[in-house]
């Protein structure tokens, strides 16, 4: 059985845990340590139940507490070699931490987990997203992608759940407060998914076996739950209330498949 929920997920921090056997990874852990140990124990872990920590890029709401949380509780650390130099360059590497550079074309074991890390248009130095496997059952993460590809429609297809980025809706990015040049960041091709961007990409994908999707990584300030719902919903051809989300403070609860 492949379970999976998230500690928190949005601009303020993502983390998300998948369990098979008797490995318990942590994707992305961009939340404080404090919390992240904490949120942690409302899914009835530890922290030393972590067994790995996979990192999708360097920014903070992905890699933030990475390093901290490898050190304090003796867990590996898997990293692309750009994502690595970045965090390095950031003085945010701790010696000490052992560390596992991911090639973005293979798939890797982690323990119990299959683990196919796959590349992603982002502006970061070498971003991955992933499909995590029991060898049974597969779930998808995509977040922090400027524009989908062939590659990543390719390899999201006939998953049994995925955790998809709606970050923003375009008419409230671009009436909203934030800066010109941020804005222009987030909608560029190295930036965010909108909510029609998704939409369309769960459109372009092999949906027949997908059990459960969840939006996630939600702007607070440009995005609003129901419109990230509906414009999933609306590609799954389901009602609104079918589609989950991960919220910023409480994530979501654990998920199984198989
Ligand atoms: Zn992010
Ligand atoms: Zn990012």
């Amino acid at each position: 059985m492949l379970r999976f929920a998230s500690l928190g997920s949005g601009s303020k921090g993502n983390c998300l845990v998948a369990e098979a056997g008797a490995t318990r990874a942590l994707i992305d852990c961009g939340l404080k340590l404090r919390d992240t140990e904490q949120r942690l124990a409302r899914l009835g872990l530890a922290a030393g139940d972590i067994s790995a920590i996979l990192v999708t890029h360097e920014h903070g709401d992905h890699a933030g507490c990475a390093f901290d949380f490898a050190a304090a509780h003796s867990v590996s650390l898997y990293l692309t070699y750009g994502t690595l130099s970045a965090l390095k360059d950031e003085g945010k590497v701790l010696e000490g931490v052992k560390t596992v550079l991911i090639d973005s074309k293979k798939t890797l074991p982690v323990g119990d987990l299959e683990v196919q890390p796959f590349t992603v248009p982002h502006d970061a130095r070498e971003p991955v997203q992933f499909v995590i496997s029991d060898g049974v059952s597969k779930l998808g993460v995509l977040t922090d992608i400027g524009a989908s590809t062939a590659h990543v429609e390719e390899t999201l297809s006939g998953l049994d759940a995925l955790v998809l980025e709606c970050n923003y809706d375009a008419d409230m990015l671009w009436g909203g407060a934030y800066p010109q040049w941020l804005k222009q960041r987030i909608a560029g091709p190295f930036g965010h998914l909108d909510n029609l961007q998704s939409e369309r990409l769960l459109r372009a994908l092999d949906r027949s076996r997908l059990k459960h999707i969840i939006a996630a990584h939600l702007s607070q300030q440009n995005n609003r739950p129901d419109l990230a719902r509906a414009a999933l919903a609306r590609a799954m051809g389901c009602e609104e209330s079918w589609i989950s989300l991960a919220t910023q403070e409480e994530g979501f609860g654990w998920r199984e498949l198989g």
